[in-house]
């Protein structure tokens, strides 16, 4: 297929440029390159004769009509969104321009697009959200989100993503747009940007820095390794039902504290202290305001009909994440001198 993938040079999105090269796919990498962009995350298939890159911003029509015209995609899979809770919390506005005016404004490039193209019945519109749009959690394993949980989105990221939710859904029931949708967990892996909890514990203990974490660290998360939600989007994107949602977890839930002293371990074993722990660093630090307690996803619905399962365990996909961070200073140190990187946001609220 050729994918025009928006939000590419992020995280989840190049991780899902770089596989679908590998697979065989065309890409179009459509970004505005904001501060949460690297190139560097692409630059093994820049040179690639399926790779194209187009900045352009999701809020420009005119700039989408122009990409869509130029290259005529197969498929839209659209990942592009102001990405971190506590930005939300600081500065709303560009959540709600990005993830509702920007998903907006790329349903309507789309459907012109498709529309004038004589509605091709093989064309998709993937729009990959969140599970934070589900709310929280109580404390009892037994309760996970499914597709059918209801929206109860609690901070200004995900009310947007929820927003963003509901016109892919109504331009699906209304215009007849060939949609799908993927709500996933809390991702992390390689070329995560320094300022989520995970890269900032690494590169703290790295530095001899406190390893901040909010309230008391009971927050539950089910971590998902990147290169599996990537391979799911296209799993999603080459073998999903039109018009349905898929949630994609990694069935691996662990409160922040848990996830942090397990990093430690591993870095304590891979990069020894002199003495003591890397858990020695730990800090409670004020918690985030309405912090989420606890999500988890039950995956049924992908692993049951596209047989889709995570291949790593977070232990394991933590020691591939301290390796791959512990490989690649020059690309962490080059993104830390970013706007607010290494400062606590979110606390205006
Ligand atoms: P990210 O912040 O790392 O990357 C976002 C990318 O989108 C950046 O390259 C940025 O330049 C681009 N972008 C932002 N605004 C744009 C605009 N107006 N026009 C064009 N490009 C723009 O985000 P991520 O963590 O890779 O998340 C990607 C998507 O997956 C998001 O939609 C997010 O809501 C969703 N998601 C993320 C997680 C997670 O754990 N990170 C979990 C589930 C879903």
């Amino acid at each position: 297929m050729k994918l025009l993938v928006t939000g590419g040079a992020g995280f989840i999105g190049s991780a899902v440029v770089r596989r679908a090269i590998a697979q065989g796919h065309e890409v179009v990498n459509l970004d505005a390159l904001t501060y949460a962009a690297c190139l560097d995350n692409v630059a093994s298939v820049v040179d690639h004769p399926g790779y194209a890159f187009e900045q352009a911003d999701i809020r420009d029509r005119a700039a989408l009509d122009r990409v869509f015209d130029a290259h005529r995609p197969d498929a839209v899979m659209h990942l592009a969104a102001e990405s971190h809770v506590d930005r939300s919390i600081d500065g709303p506005g560009t959540f709600i321009d990005t993830n509702v005016m920007g998903t907006f404004h790329l349903l309507e490039a789309a459907r012109a697009y498709w529309t004038g193209a004589g509605r091709p019945e093989a064309f998709r519109f993937h729009h990959i959200s969140t599970d934070e749009v589900y709310g929280s959690l109580p404390a009892d394993p037994r309760t996970r989100f499914t597709e059918d949980t209801a929206y109860d989105p609690r901070s200004p990221y995900s009310a947007s993503k929820a927003g963003s939710d509901h016109l892919v859904r109504a331009w699906h029931e209304t215009y007849g747009l060939p949609v799908v949708l993927t709500n996933c967990s809390n991702n992390y892996g390689p070329y995560h940007f320094p300022e989520k909890l995970i890269p900032v514990v690494i590169l703290n203990a790295l530095a001899g820095k406190p390893l901040p974490i909010y309230g008391d660290g009971s927050n539950v998360r089910d971590w998902l390794y990147v290169e599996d939600h990537a391979e799911a989007l296209l799993q999603v994107i080459t073998r999903g039902t039109v018009g349905r949602s898929y949630a994609i977890g990694g069935e691996n839930e662990r409160t922040n504290l848990q996830l942090v002293q397990t990093l430690c371990a591993i870095l304590d074993r891979k990069r020894p202290l002199p003495k003591g722990s890397y858990a020695d660093l730990i800090t409670f630090v004020t918690d985030r305001p309405g912090h989420d307690a606890r999500y988890a996803i039950d995956p049924a619905r992908i692993r049951d009909e596209l047989g889709w399962r995570p291949s790593v365990t977070v232990e394991e996909g933590l020691e591939r994440t301290v390796d791959w961070y512990l490989a690649h200073e020059p690309w962490w140190r080059a993104l830390q001198h970013r706007q607010g990187v290494g400062q606590r946001l979110g606390v205006t609220a």
